[in-house]
C-alpha cells in the first residue's frame, strides 16, 4: 500500500472510532467487530494485516517488545496516532487500575470477557510472520511470563460488568495482581486465532472474528458446532499448546524483555529459578483454565443476592448429586437463554419455595458453560438431608426421555468432577448419585439416571 492510501486508511479509522465513541459503541465484542467491518467497507481495505496494523497504530499499541516482532509504525503518522480515538485506546490497552477496574476488555456473546490486545497481536503475528514462537510470545505465554516473573501467583481474577446489554465498566471482584481471567481468555484466543490465521489466511478480519465469537448453536449444542469458536477455547488451547512449550515460550519472552530493556543476561541459577516459576505458573494455569470447566459467575447471569447469611460447607465433601431442573424443560443453548433460565429458577426457589437462594450448587447449560449457583463454598438446598455432605449439580432441561448434549455431560462428568477433586473440594473417591437415590423423586429423569449409572464414581 502506498503512503497516501495508508494515511487515508488510518485517518478514516481514527474518524470512525472517534465518532462512534460518542454514540452507542460499547465494550461488547459485537460492537468492536461492527466497527472493524464498517472500516473495511468504508475504506475498502480488506487485507487483515493492514487493518490490524492500522488498529494497533491508531491505539498507539507499540513498544520495543512489539517492535521486535511486528512491523514498526509508519514514521510520518505520529500526528494521526496522537489524534487516535479514545475508544481504540480504551479497548486495546489492557490495564488494571487502582480502583480494581480492568480496562482493555470486552464482553463476548457467549458470556466471557476477553482482553483484546493479545487477540489483535496474535492475529497480526500469525498473519504477518506465521512464526508459532512469536504468536506464543505475543499472547498468553508472553503475558504469563511478565505476570509471574515477579513471583506472583494466583492467576485468574475475575469480575463483573456494569451493564450486560451495553457494557462499559468491568470491575474485578477478586483481589489479585497477576494475570486476570479476561487476559487469559484473550491470550488463549489470540494464540488460537493467530495459529489458525497463519494456516488459513482469512479474507477479512471481521469475518474471522464473527465466525469465532458470534457462532450460534443449534439444538445439538456444542456437539455439532465447528471447532474454531470461542466456546471451545479451553479444549483448543489444550490441543494446540502443550504445557512444556508454553513454559519455554514464557521464559523466552521474559529473557527477551530483559535484553530489550538493557538488563544483563541471567546467570544459570537465575535461569533455573525463572524456569521453575514458569513451570509453576503454567501448572496453575492448566489446573484452573484447562482442567476446570468454564464457568459463568453469578453476576454474569444476573443473580439476586443470597437472602440472609450463607452457611459455609466443611470441605472436602463426599458426594455429588445429579439433578435435572425439569422446569425449564428445554436445554438452553445461549448465554442469554441460560442466564434467563438461571434467573427464573432462582426466582422460583426464593419466591415460591421461600429458600435463601437458588438451590443447586452448579447448573450445566447446553451452551458449553457451567453456571454458578451457590458455588463451591455455600451449603445448597438441592438434596434434602444431604446438603451438607454433597454438591448438587443440575442439568438445565427435562431428561426423562432424552439426554443432555454430550458436551454438557462431559463438563460435569469429567471437568467439574476433576476440578473439584483437584482443588480438594471433593474427596478423590467421592460418590456420585442421582437425586432419586436418596429422596422420593423422579429427578434426574429416567434417561439421565440410566446414563449416570455408567459414570465413574456412581454408587448406590
Ligand atoms: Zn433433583
Amino acid at each position: 500500500m502506498d503512503e497516501g492510501a495508508w494515511k487515508k486508511t488510518l485517518l478514516a479509522l481514527v474518524l470512525v472510532f472517534s465518532m462512534k465513541t460518542e454514540a452507542s459503541i460499547s465494550n461488547h465484542m459485537n460492537d468492536f467487530i461492527r466497527a472493524v467491518q464498517w472500516l473495511e467497507d468504508r475504506v475498502q481495505v480488506s487485507d487483515p494485516v493492514t487493518v490490524l496494523r492500522a488498529l494497533r497504530q491508531a491505539a498507539a499499541l507499540d513498544d520495543v517488545f512489539l517492535q521486535h516482532f511486528l512491523a514498526s509504525p509508519k514514521s510520518d503518522s505520529s500526528e494521526m496516532v496522537a489524534s487516535a480515538s479514545r475508544y481504540l485506546r480504551e479497548v486495546l490497552h489492557h490495564q488494571v487500575t487502582e480502583d480494581s477496574r480492568e480496562g482493555g476488555v470486552v464482553l463476548t456473546s457467549d458470556g466471557t470477557t476477553v482482553a483484546l490486545r493479545p487477540v489483535v497481536l496474535g492475529l497480526e503475528a500469525g498473519l504477518s510472520t506465521g512464526n508459532v514462537s512469536q504468536v506464543h510470545q505475543l499472547t498468553l505465554a508472553g503475558d504469563l511470563g511478565m505476570a509471574i516473573e515477579g513471583e506472583v501467583d494466583l492467576l485468574g481474577a475475575d469480575g463483573c460488568w456494569d451493564d450486560l446489554d451495553s457494557p462499559r465498566v468491568f470491575t474485578l471482584t477478586d483481589d489479585s495482581p497477576a494475570l486476570t481471567t479476561a487476559a487469559i481468555n484473550g491470550g488463549m484466543d489470540g494464540f488460537i486465532l493467530g495459529l489458525e490465521a497463519s494456516n488459513r489466511r482469512p479474507l477479512k478480519l471481521s469475518s474471522l472474528l464473527k465466525s469465532y465469537y458470534c457462532h450460534q448453536l443449534d439444538a445439538d449444542g456444542l456437539d455439532a458446532a465447528p471447532l474454531l469458536i470461542s466456546r471451545r477455547r479451553r479444549e483448543n488451547f489444550r490441543t494446540l499448546a502443550p504445557p512444556p512449550v508454553v513454559v519455554r515460550e514464557a521464559v523466552k519472552a521474559v529473557e527477551l524483555q530483559r535484553k530489550l530493556g538493557g538488563h544483563p543476561e541471567l546467570g544459570l541459577k537465575q535461569k533455573r529459578q525463572l524456569h521453575f516459576l514458569m513451570e509453576r505458573g503454567v501448572k496453575e494455569l492448566v489446573v484452573k483454565f484447562v482442567d476446570c470447566p468454564p464457568m459463568i459467575s453469578r453476576c454474569m447471569w444476573g443473580a439476586r443476592p443470597y437472602k440472609g447469611t450463607p452457611t459455609n460447607l466443611t470441605l472436602p465433601l463426599h458426594y455429588l448429586y445429579i439433578h435435572h431442573t425439569d422446569s425449564p424443560s428445554k436445554p438452553c443453548l445461549s448465554f442469554e437463554q441460560c442466564s434467563a433460565d438461571m434467573r427464573s429458577i432462582q426466582r422460583y426457589h426464593q419466591d415460591e419455595r421461600g429458600w435463601a437462594d437458588i438451590g443447586y450448587s452448579f447448573l450445566a447449560g447446553s451452551d458449553g458453560y457451567i453456571y454458578e449457583g451457590r458455588g463451591w463454598l455455600w451449603r445448597g438446598a438441592h438434596t434434602r438431608l444431604h446438603n451438607s455432605v454433597g454438591y448438587g449439580v443440575a442439568f438445565i432441561g427435562n431428561y426423562t426421555d432424552v439426554l443432555p448434549t454430550q458436551n454438557a455431560m462431559g463438563l460435569v462428568r469429567y471437568k467439574l468432577a476433576s476440578c473439584a477433586t483437584g482443588s480438594r473440594r471433593l474427596v478423590d473417591n467421592f460418590i456420585l448419585q442421582g437425586h432419586r437415590q436418596v429422596v422420593d423423586t423422579d429427578c434426574p429423569g429416567d434417561a439421565l439416571f440410566n446414563e449416570i449409572k455408567s459414570w465413574e464414581h456412581f454408587g448406590e
